[in-house]
């Protein structure tokens, strides 16, 4: 049954108010709360049902029909929740607003929160690793505006980028937004990438924020920002009533402050997954991250893929790395109290948004209570950081908060005795009523001679006296009991003076949850005061964090302190490639990449598998290590601030799907070519190689001197074009190294070692052979590479042949005309004429 089809006056009173609603949240699914149940009717219904593999019963709301309903259990709903978020539906919350027992009639409800898949605060699903971003996408006609958030966190930022839609959909991936919100439906080619091929979810708001939220929007100067703010906001705040009163400040990302790289860069690097498994183990990120808090562990992900441009702010983090390194024992201490701080940043936005219960108050007094210990270790380490220590907001929760608080914060055992006067007096007369209990079995014993009794409680009809099947004869009318239920083995009774004691306990007990309730609540409110200062105290512990696990992989992976020159050279010497580096068995070749100031390119040549992608990925690496701030892996390091990098490695997945490798191959090099500047560095592996040879060559070659000539920026190119290394003849700034090899009879060993000049041959079949493809074959292919090459040489020798006749006819011709010259006919006799001619005729032979 649909709900467009129902009568609504024909409703009860309970499901018109469902449908007045349900009628402003028709795009989410209403999970509507019936006291310990959230229910789900009609079409709603049915979706939970197939989803979450629950059975779909039916209600009776007033009609002759019953309607569609499932419900789920409201203290198990998160992972319900989840796994429908997951799967692309909205979840709007709709509780009771009133508690049933004040009021008369129907409770008063109404939806409290909308969730979707960028505005998860408190899920599992919410990986502390990373931030979950929710985006609005302003197309302003010449650029796009995006402006993000991560409500889990209060960052919230603003960028603009220009109008372009691989650029657009490079930054959302490369932030990896889990939601865009646009403000209508006609980029269909836009919408359609980000949702089929990134499964990003995208969402519809036309309005924007006229009103609150002013600190945000002042801390902005830029109109069009502010206006991306309020779109963004209006969604959050007004669509998803959700409150953000832990965000201060908005901040505009200037690219230009930080080494661009694109997603394809990111991707082919395994910045922070594999390729191949798309994995986090055995990326750069893996093996850098040594953090002892989540918070740390993203501030270090943030540093890896936004790396610096300043070189001065690059020096400070090495400055801090060589401190604490040189600090070792004040380095561990700080490490130590690190980890005993929790995820700070994400209980700050629990304290604003909601579901914050007693164990997360004692994970912020337990953070907050090593926080004077880390400020003394600042100072011994002399780094400027303003530490607040939050002493009070720490004093309070030590007093207040229980050592081991229950989840639900409405059930009590939350505040300590001693804390408030009226709570430890309820809690005494609960006591009281629990000793009362205690004698009062022991009593009845006595007195009725019944040995097999006991005293319990349940939820159905409150204290009660158990007695045993064989006993219950003897229960006497004198006693007063009476008689309550009938179990096989027992029966229960009820008596006046313990009814009496029950309801003196249980009005403490109930008395007690509440005030335990509301002086949570306070407590959660003198916290909320404090929340921007909380905030900044999380992001100095989350840099700690971050410059401390740096200095840790100094120490581990044998870095060292690169220098920042600025002659635009690049000089590594002994470089190694630090993750692969550490999952070989065997030792790392270590090289050298040397590229002065009249040096742009190098052209790399060697067999396959000999190591050139590991060499330029290698330098690649280091450059990104060395402007994020940390040390890196060679014996020495002089380089220059690069300003963005390019890469094309292997076969990348395509951001426009539906082209062929070739014309992803091709852009990506356009891309390159068009965006790079003196300061940039590119990285292309065996450019070209998707089409025909010649093609390939002549592309490959004219892109080499377009960079040349053109661009002139740092450049490693592989190739297994011979014919290209002869460029270096031509442009002084082209290089050629190679990888080299050692060949034994048909058997090849790789070195791995880079050395100048080029490559002397390809080794492409002893690769082969080392890929045990079957012998006969490798027999035949290396015949057939003979007939190619004697083919080859045969051209030669009879291109040879022609030009020698050439040149020898040249020489005879000039031979001839000399001898001519010297003979005057006039003045000969017949006979010297006849001799002339003779000379003549011998010299033509
Ligand atoms: P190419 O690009 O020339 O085909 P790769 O760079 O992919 O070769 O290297 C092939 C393999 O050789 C790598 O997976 C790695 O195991 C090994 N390798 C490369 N460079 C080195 C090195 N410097 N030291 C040790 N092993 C290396």
């Amino acid at each position: 049954m649909k709900l467009s089809e129902v009568n609504i006056n024909e409703l009860s009173p309970m499901m018109k108010q469902y449908v007045e609603i349900k009628e402003k949240y028709k795009e989410e699914l209403l999970f509507f709360r019936l006291g310990d149940f959230y229910e789900l009717f009609f079409e709603d219904g049915e979706v939970a049902s197939r989803e979450l593999e629950l059975t779909l019963t039916g209600k009776n709301a007033g009609l002759k029909e019953r309607i569609p309903m499932c419900g789920v259990p409201f203290h198990s709903v998160n992972p319900y929740i989840e796994k429908l978020i997951q799967k692309g539906y909205k979840i709007a919350i709709c509780e009771q607003l009133e508690d049933p027992k004040d009021t008369k009639g129907m409770v008063k409800r109404g939806v409290v929160e909308v969730i979707s898949k960028g505005s998860i605060v408190n899920l599992e699903s919410l990986n502390e690793h990373d931030n979950n971003y929710i985006a609005s996408l302003l197309d302003l006609e010449y650029l796009y505006l995006l402006t993000y958030a991560d409500i889990s966190t209060g960052e919230l930022k603003s960028l603009s980028i220009s109008h372009d839609i691989d650029k657009v959909i490079n930054e959302i991936l490369h932030l990896n937004i889990k939601e865009v919100i646009l403000e209508d439906n006609t980029n269909m080619k836009l919408i359609n990438l980000l949702k089929s091929e990134y499964g990003i979810e995208i969402s519809f708001s036309k309005e924007y924020l006229t009103h609150g939220y002013e600190n945000i929007l002042n801390s902005v100067s830029d109109v069009r920002v502010k206006q991306g703010i309020r779109h963004l906001l209006y969604y959050l705040v007004v669509k998803e009533l959700k409150d953000l009163s832990h965000i201060s400040k908005a901040e505009v990302v200037n690219r230009n402050n930080y080494l661009e790289m694109d997603i394809h860069t990111v991707r082919n690097l395994e910045l922070i997954e594999t390729l191949r498994l798309k994995e986090r183990t055995y990326s750069l990120l893996w093996l850098l991250d040594k953090t002892k808090t989540a918070m740390g562990s993203r501030k270090l992900k943030s540093w890896l893929l936004n790396p610096l441009r300043d070189k001065e702010l690059i020096n400070e983090r090495y400055n801090k790395i060589e401190i604490l390194n040189n600090e070792f024992i004040l380095k561990d201490e700080l490490r130590d109290l690190l980890y005993e701080i929790y995820d700070l940043e994400r209980l700050c936005a629990k304290v604003i948004t909601g579901n914050l219960n007693g164990r997360d108050l004692l994970q912020i007094k337990n953070s907050l209570g090593v926080l004077p210990r880390v400020k003394d270790i600042l100072k011994n380490l002399k780094f400027q950081y303003n530490l607040n220590t939050h002493e009070d907001i720490y004093n309070l929760l030590e007093k207040s908060i229980y050592e081991n608080p229950p989840i639900s914060i409405k059930e009590g055992f939350l505040i300590k005795e001693g804390y408030n006067k009226e709570l430890d007096e309820l809690k005494s007369i609960r006591s009281g009523g629990k000793d009362f209990i205690l004698s009062f079995e022991a009593k009845i014993k006595n007195t009725t001679g019944l040995k097999n009794i006991k005293v319990g409680f349940n939820r159905v009809f409150g204290y009660y006296i158990e007695v045993s099947k064989s006993d219950a004869k003897k229960v006497s009318e004198d006693f007063g009991w009476e008689r309550k239920q009938t179990l096989t083995n027992c029966e229960r009774f009820i008596s006046p003076e313990l009814k009496e004691k029950e309801s003196i306990i249980l009005n403490a007990e109930e008395k007690i949850f509440e005030l335990e309730y509301n002086l949570f609540c306070e407590i959660r409110d003198v916290i909320k005061k404090d929340i921007l200062n909380l905030k900044e105290t999380a992001e100095v512990i989350s840099e700690l964090d971050a410059i401390s696990s740096l200095a840790v992989c100094a120490d581990l992976y044998n870095l060292v302190r690169p220098t920042l020159n600025d002659e635009f050279k690049l000089e590594i010497i002994e470089g190694r490639h630090p993750v692969i580096e550490e999952t070989l068995k065997v030792p790392y070749v270590p090289n050298d990449v040397i590229m002065d100031n009249t040096t742009d390119i190098l052209l790399i040549t060697g067999p396959n598998m000999s190591g050139k992608s590991t060499f330029m990925r290698e330098a690649a690496i280091i450059t990104i290590m060395a402007q994020m701030g940390s040390f890196v892996p060679a014996k020495k390091a002089s380089l220059p601030i690069i300003d963005k990098i390019f890469t094309r490695i292997g076969a990348s997945d395509d951001l426009v799907s539906g082209e062929s490798t070739f014309m992803v191959e091709m852009k990506e090099a356009r891309n390159a070519i068009f965006n790079a500047t003196k300061n940039s560095l590119i990285i292309f592996d065996e450019l070209g190689r998707g089409t025909a040879t010649y093609d390939g060559i002549s592309l490959a070659e004219a892109i080499l001197e377009y960079i040349a000539k053109n661009i002139k920026c740092k450049t490693l190119f592989s190739t297994h074009y011979h014919e290209l290394t002869s460029l270096d003849k031509e442009f002084t700034n082209i290089k050629n190294v190679h990888v080299l090899a050692k060949e034994e009879g048909n058997m090849i060993t790789f070195l791995h070692k880079v050395e100048k000049g080029p490559a002397d041959k390809s080794y492409g079949i002893h690769v082969a052979r080392l890929a045990k493809m079957p012998e006969d074959l490798l027999l035949r292919a290396e015949e057939i590479l003979n007939t190619y090459e004697n083919k080859a040489k045969k051209n030669i020798k009879h291109d040879e042949k022609v030009q020698l006749a050439m040149d020898f006819d040249t020489q005879e011709e000039d031979k001839l005309r000399a001898k001519l010259k010297e003979y005057d006919p006039l003045h000969m006799t017949p006979m010297e004429a006849i001799n002339a001619l003779f000379v003549l005729k011998e010299l033509e032979k």
